[in-house]
């Protein structure tokens, strides 16, 4: 009895999995929960299977503030208290099986490997479906799928969710639009974002239209609030963001379309790539000819930074230097010969992945 330690966290209207885990993390034997708070599944499973007693005797307005608060109260406070019940609707079960059949497609296109990549659909307004950690996306379930809130707490499903969730929370309090995040690592893709370069633009009309410009945010710890919060400078103005030293992250209005546009920019990166190798100049589309791009671009309602005026002022249509984007042209061809430079080759063979010599070789 001696040992018995009580941890009070009676303000939470909620009670999830990751409240419980922390209190428990910090040798809770038992939760003091506020009479009238609601407690996710999972969060009881855990307890029973330790044994933790929960005890309901607290009130909501308790001095104690919950030791999980991660993020400005403020902000959180706004939000409506996550529904449980947003897991199991009709609409719900569809975006299950929608996550389940964009995860084949990323593990077919090897866009994932081992338990790499992951994928959410904000169905509320405080509610998040999302794949979760330690599962191959070949092998996805809509079982295996989870509900956190915006705060990344789990509040429905078995499995624990995808520790780079937080990559995907951000996005969604940053851009009202974004409804599906989909982040993976296409290995053209992330040859960019390993040499910190983004693709040049005005080659191939549908990148224009679909992705466009594309950030690279800097490098961090993935899974860490840091990572998180590296893409936030672009996201409004870009859905895809290329993420250094590690992938890509794409957002959409569905968690098909968020697939999309990760396909686009890997085939762009391709086809560069394999120009690249041609010994020939790439042409490029006229500004002319790519302001009718943008405009069906602007019709379509996505996102380019090139729109906003103000930050374009110095920048040409075809232009690298945007602001907030690191932008370098990838191994450009020597101007009098047309060949690529011998630097910049010997950089591009170096970054580029084995798959794509063997394609090469394969031709
Ligand atoms: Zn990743």
């Amino acid at each position: 009895m001696s040992n018995e330690k009580s941890i009070d966290i009676s303000s939470r209207k909620v009670v999830a999995m990751r409240d419980v885990h922390e209190a428990v993390a910090a040798g809770a034997t038992r939760i003091v929960i506020d009479e009238n708070a609601v407690v996710t599944p999972s969060a009881k499973d855990f307890l029973q299977q330790r044994n933790i007693v929960l005890d309901k005797s607290g009130k909501a307005n308790a001095a104690t503030p919950p030791s999980t608060t991660v993020v400005a109260a403020s902000s959180a406070q706004r939000r409506p208290a996550p529904n449980p019940r947003l897991f199991t609707t009709p609409e719900a079960e569809a975006i299950k099986k929608e996550i389940c059949a964009v995860g084949k497609k990323l593990w077919l296109r090897q866009f994932v490997d081992g338990n790499g990549g992951n994928i959410s659909y904000r169905i509320g307004p405080n509610e998040v479906i999302c794949t979760p950690t330690l599962v191959s996306k070949y092998d996805l379930t809509p079982e295996d799928l989870s509900l956190v809130d915006l705060e990344g707490n789990q509040i429905a499903g078995t499995k624990p969710r995808t520790s780079e969730i937080f990559l995907h929370l951000e996005i969604y309090k940053a851009v009202p639009e974004a409804k599906s995040c989909v982040h993976c690592h296409p290995p053209h893709a992330t040859a960019y974002a390993i040499t910190g370069r983004v693709p040049p633009n005005m080659v191939i009309p549908e990148f224009e239209v679909f992705v466009g410009k594309v950030a690279i945010s800097p490098y961090e710890t993935p899974g860490t609030a840091e990572f998180a919060q590296t893409v936030l400078p672009y996201v409004k103005t870009h859905n895809t963001v290329l993420l250094a030293n590690h992938g890509i992250i794409c957002w959409a209005d569905s968690v098909t379309h968020a697939e999309w546009y990760a396909e686009v920019l890997e085939t762009y990166c391709w086809t560069l790539m394999l120009a690249s190798q041609l010994g020939a100049p790439i042409s490029y589309i006229s500004e002319q000819k790519g302001s009718d791009l943008l405009a069906i671009k602007k019709k379509l309602g996505l996102p380019d930074i090139r729109f906003d005026t103000s930050r374009m002022k110095e920048c040409q249509l075809s232009d690298l230097k945007v602001p907030g984007s690191i932008a370098l042209t990838p191994g450009p061809c020597d101007g009098n010969t047309g060949r690529p430079a011998e630097t910049d080759l010997e950089m591009l063979v170096k970054s580029v992945p084995d798959a794509v010599m063997e394609t090469i070789r394969a031709k």
